[in-house]
């Protein structure tokens, strides 16, 4: 399968290089030219380890790697990084199965396809013959930045550095990479929000590859965030895992349709279950749930993308987006027109907005339901099933599962429905403290204490101590300074 630029059919790339340059060189991410043809057996799928599932669709999804290298690839990524074997459980809560994403490293979803990223890049790396490091360049919005230096820690050939929104994350998340080990790996907060941080880290992208920046200095760029197609793909395992699970515990029978609700941002987990659904995944509806940034939720109604509104700091900070990269990949799977995205996106650079033709909007309510929910349901939702179910969700998964009640009610002849459940409430103890009537504290490491001591939920290993670690990390810049921090830390390290 070909890999190509969603705004130039011409720009052409093999999925290692597509993985190893994290986006196209005309500004636009790589995605497959056409998803049609990938389908395959997965009702064979069905009765494998969630490893041996991995191994499968990856191979599917980059055929650069043949099976056995990427068995090894699957083997290494996760061997012992996660709570359980099958890396990715599922929980009944009620009428709903809750799918757990969260039982990694970092305790945040991400961890699962970051896990996978570095050793693909590095494995690209040497299939595509290149002897320069790489430096991961990423702008997060809180669990990214975390998972990806986790991942890349002492990577060989790679060094990575990470991008916040100063006062953007959560104080939990910041500790979390302010305290990151590592030789290679470099954190710095922007005076900005996620969006300033995600264009800046575009925009330095864009100005190394024009004014070839890094030219003889022996560094390449390349991403981490769900711009590259190497941290798409391995998201798309578990709408598999999850499927599996409910055929196995007699919920469903193999080829009923399940609905799959996902807390939204990027757009990247969401994409990925339309690329299961492309695989042959009998996928019902993707419900895409937002928080008080809900411009999804808005374009999915209307078909009209406007970000001139605005930008609210929420507790399910990880959603606080408004240029959700990945839709650009879906407008150009469903239109597999270039040209299209490429005015769609020049129309949103300049003036903050676009509207999809009527024929890619109808495609779009064919997929997707849209709901959204803020701060006061999510903190609800947390408090209702801990009460009901003795479950404790984190802030985002709260927005999922108040969307997922919304759509129930909108849409009887709805199928089983899976909740993706994206972090551990450990991340985010204060807001759901409150959430369960109980005073936060006087800061979110006396919340994490309390939080432990009201529900007895087991505190995750990786977050337990936080406060007394080390921090290594300290610097804050404003955007503009983003390009020379990067140039100086790539130029600086050289050697
Ligand atoms: C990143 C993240 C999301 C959003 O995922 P996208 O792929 O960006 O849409 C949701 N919840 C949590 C906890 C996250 O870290």
């Amino acid at each position: 399968m070909i890999y190509q630029s969603t705004r130039n059919d011409s720009l052409q790339a093999s999925s290692a290089q597509a993985i190893l340059d994290g986006m196209a060189r005309d500004g636009g991410l790589y995605s497959p030219a056409s998803l049609d043809g990938l389908a395959f057996d997965w009702r064979s799928l069905l009765p494998l380890s969630t490893q041996e599932m991995a191994t499968k669709i990856l191979t599917v999804l980059l055929p650069s790697f043949s099976e056995a290298e990427m068995a090894a690839l699957v083997r290494q990524a996760y061997a012992g990084k996660f709570e359980t074997e099958e890396l990715t459980p599922t929980v009944s809560v009620g009428d709903d199965t809750l799918l757990e994403l969260f039982r990694g490293p970092t305790s945040a979803f991400k961890d699962v396809a970051l896990s996978m990223l570095p050793l693909l890049m590095t494995a690209a790396r040497e299939k595509c013959g290149v002897d320069d490091d790489i430096l991961i360049l990423t702008a997060t919005s809180g669990d990214t930045g975390k998972a990806a230096m986790e991942g890349f820690r002492n990577v060989p050939g790679t060094r990575i550095l990470v991008f916040y929104p100063h006062g953007g994350v959560s104080p939990v998340q910041q500790a979390q990479m302010a305290t990151q080990d590592g030789d290679n790996v470099c954190v710095c907060a922007v005076r900005g929000n996620f969006d300033d941080a995600q264009t800046g880290v575009k925009n330095i992208f864009a100005a190394v590859e024009q004014e070839e920046l890094l030219a003889g200095k022996g560094v390449r760029l390349s991403s981490a965030n769900s711009i590259n197609i190497g941290r798409l793909a391995p998201q798309v395992v578990y709408y598999f895992k999850a499927y599996a699970d409910l055929v196995r515990a007699g919920r469903i029978a193999p080829g009923e349709g399940v609905d799959f609700v996902v807390p939204t941002g990027n757009f990247g987990d969401i994409l990925a279950g339309y690329f299961a659904k492309a695989l042959g995944l009998p996928v019902g509806k993707l419900v895409c749930a937002s928080n008080a940034n809900h411009i999804l939720t808005d374009f999915l109604r209307t078909g009209v993308y406007d970000r001139n509104r605005p930008f609210y700091k929420t507790i399910s900070p990880s959603m606080d987006i408004l240029v959700s990269s990945n839709l650009e990949r879906l407008l150009f799977l469903l239109s597999r027109d270039a040209d299209l995205v490429a005015r769609l996106m020049k129309s949103l650079s300049e003036t903050g907005a676009y509207q999809v033709p009527a024929a890619l909007k109808q495609r779009l309510d064919e997929l997707f339901f849209a709901a959204c929910c803020d701060d006061e349901g999510a903190k609800r939702a947390i408090g209702t099933v801990w009460r009901q179910y003795g479950y404790l969700m984190d802030t985002h998964t709260a927005v999922a599962y108040d969307a997922a009640q919304q759509y129930k009610a909108a849409c009887p002849d709805h199928r089983p429905v899976v909740i993706l459940s994206t972090a551990s409430p450990y991340k985010f103890p204060a807001a759901v403290l409150e959430a369960l009537g109980e005073a936060p504290g006087p800061d979110e490491f006396a919340a994490m204490e309390r939080l432990a001591a009201v529900t007895k939920v087991p505190m995750p290993k990786n977050l337990q101590g936080l406060r007394e670690r080390l921090v290594r990390h300290r610097d804050v810049i404003e955007p503009g300074e983003m390009l020379s921090y990067v140039l100086d830390k790539a130029v600086g390290q050289e050697g």
